[in-house]
């Protein structure tokens, strides 16, 4: 069984990257997929969105600064939930996006990095959540995946933004870098009902991107934004609330789009019928 690597990137700020990393993450380790989440914005929201505390030395940076063979398991801490495990984040990793430029081969070195995880097996999907920008760090994650995924928040002009990231992948296709780097799906966000706005950019995406779209829709949801102050996911906060159904059914399309044949047949089975 191969590892799938999930990044979660736009460079636009704030359209909910960090809210779909974490809750993914944790809603396929509900599902049964062994699954590791890697913080690589030095902002750390998704560290602390999962209650842990930012500490110097607990990142990747170290790996990624070195040249010298790094033992990355050392850096993955176990989480409340059995199934999923998380390298955090701290502000050391912002000195990275600098010093990556220097290095031969700079854009490869999270792939370095994480290689070896991808050689064990021991995960079934590894998710990369990266800061906003398309910097060294987003760069890094691109290169290392099988599937973009971007979060779209549901405003007027997100769409126009996407060219350049789009840009990038196929650069990065292309350039022989990550020629298995695909586009995975694009998920929109912070979606209001009440407006007819948002409606109609759901529409102009479906237009563009047809079935790269994910049917799951984000609602704007007040528990959303509440959770990660209590360092909790949707799933523990707010079980029952609408942000928590549309994670789960993201988690769901997640594992019927990319993850299926890795499972085992029960758990297939039963993340088709939404258990
Ligand atoms: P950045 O670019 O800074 O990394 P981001 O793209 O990771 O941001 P998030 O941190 O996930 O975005 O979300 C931005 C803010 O909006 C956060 O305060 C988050 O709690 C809130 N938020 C995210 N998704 C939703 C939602 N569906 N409903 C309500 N609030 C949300
Ligand atoms: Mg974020």
């Amino acid at each position: 069984m191969r590892t799938k690597v999930f990044t979660i990137a736009n460079q636009k700020g704030g359209v909910g990257k960090t809210t779909t990393a974490v809750n993914l993450a944790a809603g396929l380790a509900d599902e049964g997929v062994m699954t590791l989440l890697v913080d690589l914005d030095p902002q750390a929201n998704a560290t602390s969105g999962l209650g842990f505390p930012k500490e110097p030395g607990k990142s990747l940076y170290g790996a990624l600064h070195t040249e010298d063979k790094v033992d990355v398991d050392k850096l993955i801490l176990p989480t409340a939930r059995k199934k999923l495990s998380l390298i955090p984040s701290e502000i050391d990793l912002a000195a990275i996006e600098i010093e990556l430029g220097q290095k031969e081969n700079y854009l490869l070195q999270a792939r370095r990095c994480l290689e070896p995880l991808r050689e064990a097996g021991t995960f079934q999907a590894i998710i990369l959540d990266c800061p906003p920008s398309l910097g060294m760090l987003s760069m890094n994650g691109l290169a290392c995946a099988d599937y973009l995924l971007i979060a779209l928040q549901c405003e007027y002009f997100a769409i126009e933004g996407l060219g350049q990231i789009l840009r990038v992948v196929e650069q990065i296709k292309d350039s022989g870098i990550n020629p298995a780097l695909n586009l995975g799906g694009i998920l929109m966000t912070l979606f209001d009902s009440r407006t007819n706005l948002g409606r109609q950019v759901i529409n102009e995406a479906k237009e563009h991107f047809t079935e790269k779209v994910f049917d799951t829709i984000i609602p704007r949801s007040v528990r959303l934004s509440e959770a990660p102050s209590f360092g909790k996911t949707i799933f523990d906060y707010a079980p029952l609330s609408a942000g928590a159904i549309a994670y789960r059914k993201l988690t769901v399309e997640v594992i019927e789009r990319f993850l299926k044949k890795s499972l085992t047949p029960e758990k297939a089975a039963a993340a088709s019928v939404g258990l």
